[in-house]
């Protein structure tokens, strides 16, 4: 596997804008710093599998979409929600390990603010057509806590926050965490191609 991040540093990332990832190493983990944008690797992915662990913040602040929320992006695009689903009512398709307002996961597998949860993902990549439509769709699986929450879905589109999926040509992709403004800790990712 391609450890992408081992409690060091983020060598491994760049900010979304371009320029440094400005994120906070500490104590083996990284947090999202409020305001200064997502943060995406430098290597670009095809099909992989993903282990990712993320905690959300002990102090609760906010409700709903607004508690303890990032996500994971496939290839730069397809969101793996996280949220602080703990005691945390949310729209179904927006919970913690939903493919974000495509599918929600088939059970909540949350562990308290602080505690670490495990994503295990396993991504497919898409085949498209000429025509920019996708021939095969990307799949995805997800365990959450070891537990499976999204079976083999094919992803629909671009999982936008509001309206229908669109479906866009690419080619390999990022891995992007999202900076949602809640200070979500991070540790232990690796990916492996397939
Ligand atoms: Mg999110």
């Amino acid at each position: 596997a391609i450890i992408l991040f081992d409690g060091k540093d983020l060598s491994k990332w760049k900010s979304c804008d371009g320029g440094k990832a400005k994120w906070d190493v500490h104590d083996g983990v990284f947090t999202v710093v409020r305001n200064t944008g997502g943060i995406e690797t430098k290597e670009k992915f095809g099909s992989f599998q993903l282990h990712i662990e993320w905690s959300a913040p002990t102090v609760i602040d906010g409700e709903s979409q607004g508690r303890g929320n990032s996500g994971v992006f496939l290839q730069g695009r397809y969101e793996v929600q996280i949220l602080d689903n703990y005691q945390n009512e949310t729209y179904a398709n927006g919970q913690a390990g939903s493919i974000y307002k495509q599918k929600a996961p088939l059970v909540n597998a949350m562990r308290k603010p602080g505690e670490w949860n495990t994503y295990d993902i396993i991504y497919n990549a898409p085949v498209f057509n000429e025509d920019g439509t996708y021939r095969v769709p990307p799949t995805v699986t997800v365990l959450h806590n070891g537990v499976l929450v999204i079976n083999n879905y094919s992803i629909r589109g671009i999982t936008e926050y509001v309206g229908h999926p669109v479906v866009e040509p690419h080619g390999d992709g990022p891995i992007m965490l999202q900076d949602h403004g809640n200070p979500v800790n991070f540790r232990n990712i690796w990916i492996r191609r397939l």
